[in-house]
């Protein structure tokens, strides 16, 4: 199941510098959302593609009311798909900005280390392929606090949205990454 992170296609296309990298770098560098219709046209292009038929797994999107009704739109509109799940992770703001604070990213292909929780063998070094690690810009504190208040007032009414739909998992991301994956998989009913 392919992972779609409306995330990673936009700081993609900030790197390769397209139209749309131009447009959303501002905004994604503040850390502010990118405008509802952008985010849109993006998935509804990603969920189309021949490896999103039989399903996929959304990350970090939607994260505003529109932007859910219209994922809602494209299900109905295109493929047939239909929403099984919403994930959401409770964790402390404190952990969050901890968590951050500590996130380094393989440049080359992506591998995610924290220095605390998951070093790399060598420091700056991807562990996976050798290539340079860096911290992203949105990352530093003082963005990741924009970012919270950001979420409280665009995304956390999707809690009741999605709950109100019987699909709200809630699940506690508090713990170490292999706990909250267990409880993940348990939540989505694939415990093993
Ligand atoms: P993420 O990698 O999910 O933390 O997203 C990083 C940044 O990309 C966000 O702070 C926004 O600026 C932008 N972004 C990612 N997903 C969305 C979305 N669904 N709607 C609007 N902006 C987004």
């Amino acid at each position: 199941m392919p992972l779609i992170s409306t995330g990673d296609i936009l700081r993609q296309a900030i790197a390769e510098e397209t139209r749309l990298g131009l447009a959303a770098k501002a905004d994604v560098e503040a850390g502010r959302l990118v405008a509802d219709d952008t985010v849109l046209g993006l998935i509804e292009t990603r969920v189309g593609r021949p490896d999103a038929a039989k399903g996929f797994l959304l990350d970090g999107f939607p994260r505003t009311v529109a932007q859910a009704d219209g994922l809602e739109t494209i299900m109905r509109t295109g493929g047939g798909h239909r929403l099984d799940h919403a994930v959401n992770l409770v964790v402390s703001e404190a952990i969050v900005v901890n968590r951050l604070r500590d996130r380094w990213l393989c440049r080359q292909c992506g591998a995610i280390y924290n220095v605390s929780s998951k070093p790399p063998k060598a420091t700056g070094t991807c562990d996976v392929c050798g290539g340079e690690l860096t911290q992203r810009a949105d990352d530093e504190p003082a963005t990741v606090r924009a970012r919270l208040e950001v979420y409280e007032r665009e995304t956390a009414p999707l809690v009741s949205y999605y709950e109100t739909r019987g699909i709200l998992r809630n699940v506690d991301a508090s713990g170490p990454a292999e706990q909250v994956y267990a409880a993940i998989r348990c939540a989505v009913g694939h415990a093993s």
